[in-house]
């Protein structure tokens, strides 16, 4: 049975006085998930310390939203995973299709820093995901394919045991509108192929395959129902912890 994974990815929102309010919230929202479940909140970077204390015994682990590819040196404005790991965080999101369109970030760089994330301990969420063009030039399959070979290169199947993908339309994300379950399952099966293909379908059965776009309480059991979908990466709706409860409660193994 593969983990369920339900990631909340809170961007740049909330600061450390909303941070100390948001996880007091969720700690009493959800005391605890259910077995076969997890959750890690992914807040900004000026907030994890903070988080890691308020999150000791609680059910949430916590996660960062980027890191660097290096292990330290002059590069302004970044951040190591031996940092967020020094302040408790147990995963990172990388690639996620903010940091490709706004920063550059290539599958190559991605790859880069989630061999660095594994070395280090971390478990890496890598984003994958087509646009709305390449969705209506119906090259989706194609997209998903290379990028899933690029952010994986090189990794070994030990590695891969630690490994998240997340499946997030771009033209899905922030916009309220949702993939449907079925258009989430046949991109799922397809990366589940895909990995199957770089690696066998024993490893490829135990990925968990998180899906982010949209999602929120009244279609999160819809899309977590299906086969290949293996949880979610929350954006808009992990920002109130009511709204992120209900979407861990509609989270089965
Ligand atoms: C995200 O940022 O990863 C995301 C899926 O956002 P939203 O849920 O707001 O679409």
């Amino acid at each position: 049975m593969r983990t369920m994974i339900i990631a909340g990815n809170w961007k740049m929102y909330k600061d450390v006085a909303e941070t100390r309010d948001l996880i007091t919230a969720l700690k009493a929202a959800v005391p605890s998930v259910p077995a076969g479940v997890e959750s890690i909140i992914c807040p900004p970077f000026t907030s994890l310390a903070l988080a890691g204390e308020l999150l000791k015994g609680s059910a949430f682990q916590l996660g960062g939203q980027n890191m660097s590819q290096h292990d330290e040196g002059a590069y302004t404005g970044e951040v190591s995973g031996k940092m967020l790991k020094a302040v408790g965080c147990d995963a990172v999101i990388l690639g996620h299709s903010e940091r490709r369109q706004y920063y550059g970030e290539t599958n190559e760089l991605v790859n880069l820093k989630a061999r660095k994330a594994l070395a280090l301990g971390l478990r890496p969420i890598i984003c994958v995901g087509e646009t709305l063009e390449e969705r209506e030039k119906d090259i989706t399959a194609q997209v998903i394919t290379t990028q899933v070979k690029g952010v994986l290169s090189g990794l070994t199947p030990q590695d891969m045991a630690k490994v998240v993908i997340a499946y997030e339309p771009v033209w899905a994300i922030g916009t309220g509108k949702v993939a449907s379950p079925a258009q989430a399952q046949e991109v799922h099966q397809l990366i589940r192929k895909q990995v199957a293909g770089q690696y066998d379908w024993a490893l490829a059965e135990k990925l968990t395959i998180q899906y982010g776009g949209s999602v929120k309480p009244d279609n999160a059991a819809e899309i977590l129902a299906q086969n290949d979908v293996d949880g979610a990466l929350v954006g808009g709706a992990c920002l109130k912890a009511d709204s992120f409860a209900a979407i861990i409660k509609a989270a089965r193994p």
